[in-house]
């Protein structure tokens, strides 16, 4: 069976840039307006020979409660249902209360998590990315999904856990 690692996160913090990164082809709708992604489609990837599926997460709730339990429950399918999750946050924002949220069911998961902070497309975000150590789902990874920054090394890690 092949493993899968589902992406998951807030609206707009570029999860399917960033599944369109992992898989090396642009299939993942990216949208500048929130809620375009259907709630999990996958992708067929392979990284140093080895084949993993990438999974793409949507859905989109107009009010910020419905948003914090709809990305909630994307983690808790997350954990059930996938070999590893990439959760990932928008390090030029920080970490929101959504985020923290997640982070919280994500802390008890039995699945490997990595942490993702995004949009680290130079190194002035850097200091912004090593904030989210305080998340406490460990290392954040800092990439930029749409320059390609860090993501090889990403990888490599995901590699490591799934
Ligand atoms: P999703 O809703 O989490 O799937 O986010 P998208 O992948 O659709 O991206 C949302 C917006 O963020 C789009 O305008 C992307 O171009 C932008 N974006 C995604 N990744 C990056 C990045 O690494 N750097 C910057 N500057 N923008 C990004
Ligand atoms: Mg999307």
């Amino acid at each position: 069976p092949v493993p899968t690692v589902a992406i998951i996160g807030r609206p707009n913090v570029g999860k399917s840039t960033l599944v369109n990164r992992l898989i090396g082809r642009r299939e993942a709708v990216v949208e500048d307006v929130p809620g375009v992604t259907r709630d999990r489609v996958s992708y067929e990837a392979n990284w140093n020979g080895r084949r993993f599926m990438v999974q793409d997460t949507g859905g989109w709730e107009p009010d910020a409660k419905g948003l914090q339990q709809s990305v909630a429950r994307q983690a808790e399918v997350a954990m059930r249902t996938a070999d590893a999750i990439i959760v990932v946050v928008d390090a030029t924002v920080g970490a929101t209360s959504v985020d923290e949220a997640v982070a919280k069911v994500l802390r008890r998961s039995k699945t490997p998590v990595i942490l993702v902070a995004n949009k680290v497309d130079d190194d002035r975000v850097e200091s912004e990315a090593a904030a989210l150590w305080s998340m406490g789902l460990g290392q954040p990874y800092s990439v930029s999904a749409t320059h390609g920054r860090g993501t090889g090394d990403l990888l490599d890690q995901l590699l490591e856990v799934l």
